[in-house]
């Protein structure tokens, strides 16, 4: 089935969203209105095609192929993440799954290409980290194919240390494929065919390179450093989690204690308070006795005051008395 190529591209211009749509109706879908009819029909691609996002690599022009016949899964530097990598990727590895389980795929190509930004950033991970977060976890996953061009090629320029580490990283996939065991016993029963392109985008030379290739010793050296790292960085956030608990227990033992604390304290308070309380209440009982008392020496002062008065009064009323007799006699 053939179909003409006769959308125009605007170059140089804005693009234009709507007139491309128009574009694809009017000169595309109109004059490969077959194709298209057949085309819902059945979706049975023969490759998987896992690359770049990077939009200067273009799947159907590399195959020369038409709708329908490439499955693809496009990342920041076409990565697959390994089986075992302490975070889900369900998006790629769901897509795969999909491909060899489902559509039964021929191909799976994993294609790396030149000048990619993602291997740059790989180079740069911890600059990367900060700027782009989302970023530097997702390519972190090549970081021990980055580390192994360090180690072993020490002298080599940046720009060819990139150039092997886009290579590389396009095998290391194949490998990362290999950790799932659909993808492994579909392989092994001669189902599948895994290949690695590397697309140089300024001269369009592809290399290819199969599962056994020549990076095959390499990938087995990288891949055991990863496997290092990762299970390094599980151990560490185990030990990440350890901490935390242990700080969370030590909280719970001082909010504990501080609970124990204020609750003696408020007990002391109170008994300090009913002490007072007691003691107010003797000191006032003591005062009232005291009132008492006084008003009874009162009383009684009183009472003799007023005996004095009345005898005082008495003796003057019995000399007057006595006076008058004596006046008496004397006339
Ligand atoms: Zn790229």
């Amino acid at each position: 089935m053939e179909k003409n190529e006769n959308i125009k591209k605007s170059e140089g211009e804005n693009m234009d969203l709507q007139k491309r749509i128009e574009q694809f109706r009017e000169l595309e879908y109109a004059f490969n209105k077959d194709f298209y009819q057949e085309l819902k029909e059945e979706h049975s691609p023969h490759t998987l095609f896992i690359g770049c996002s990077d939009s200067r690599v273009k799947a159907e022009t590399l195959f020369q192929a038409e709708a329908g016949e490439i499955f693809q899964v496009r990342n920041i530097a076409n990565i697959v993440p390994r089986k075992e990598e302490p975070d889900d990727h369900t998006s790629v590895v769901s897509a795969i799954e999909c491909a060899v389980i489902t559509l039964k795929v021929k191909n799976i190509v994993v294609c790396g290409h030149s000048n990619c930004g993602g291997c740059a950033a790989i180079r740069k991970l911890e600059e990367y980290r900060k700027e782009l977060p989302y970023t530097g976890e997702w390519i972190s996953q090549s970081i021990s194919i980055s580390d192994y061009i360090d180690d072993n090629y020490p002298d080599m320029k940046e720009e060819d240390k990139i150039i092997m580490l886009e290579k590389l990283n396009t095998v290391q996939q194949l490998d990362n494929l290999m950790t799932y065991g659909f993808v492994r016993k579909r392989f092994e029963s001669v189902k599948l065919n895994l290949h690695a392109y590397y697309y140089d985008i300024g001269t369009g030379s592809i290399s290819v390179y199969d599962y056994d290739s020549v990076f095959s010793d390499m990938i087995a050296e990288i891949t055991a450093n990863r496997k290092l790292l990762v299970e390094e960085q599980e151990r560490e956030l185990e030990r990440q989690k350890e901490l935390e608990q242990e700080q969370a227990d030590e909280r719970e033992k001082e909010n504990e204690e501080k609970q124990t604390d204020e609750k003696n304290q408020k007990i002391e308070k109170k008994q300090e308070e009913e002490k007072i309380n007691k003691e107010e209440e003797k000191i006032n009982k003591e005062e009232e006795k005291t009132n008492k008392e006084e008003e009874i020496i009162n009383k009684e002062e009183r009472k003799k005051e007023e005996k004095k008065k009345e005898k005082k009064k008495k003796s003057k009323g019995e000399k007057e008395k006595s006076a008058e007799e004596n006046g008496k006699t004397k006339e």
